[in-house]
């Protein structure tokens, strides 16, 4: 003999309730700011520097993009090749950007 016992969920009736639109505060965003850890080539050091600190070249070519920057720990400057997503990140970061001029050749 097993006594089954059914509970029974008693469905709750859907109401429309009213949607309370809670403000939350947007933190400001500002433009600057912005730090990038690179890796510097002369002396392997890893820094941080803000937006500011670097250049970015817009070569014709990936081969002639690069950004460039000095480096903290060494003085030394260092250039290296810029892919999409750093000049994407620098350029939103609000770094000076130089459009490379096709050089004169011949
Ligand atoms: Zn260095």
């Amino acid at each position: 003999m097993t006594d089954t016992s059914v509970t029974g969920a008693g469905v709750a009736g859907t109401s429309m309730t009213g949607t309370s639109m809670t403000g939350t505060g947007v933190a400001g965003t500002s433009m600057t700011g912005t730090r990038f850890k690179v890796y510097c080539s002369q002396c392997r050091e890893k820094v941080e520097l803000a937006a500011e600190e670097f250049r970015l070249a817009l070569g014709r070519t990936k081969e002639r993009t690069f950004y460039s920057f000095t480096c903290p720990a060494c003085g030394a400057a260092v250039r290296k090749p810029a892919g999409e997503k750093i000049v994407a990140a620098l350029t939103g970061a609000g770094v000076s950007t130089i459009r490379l001029l096709q050089a004169v050749e011949g």
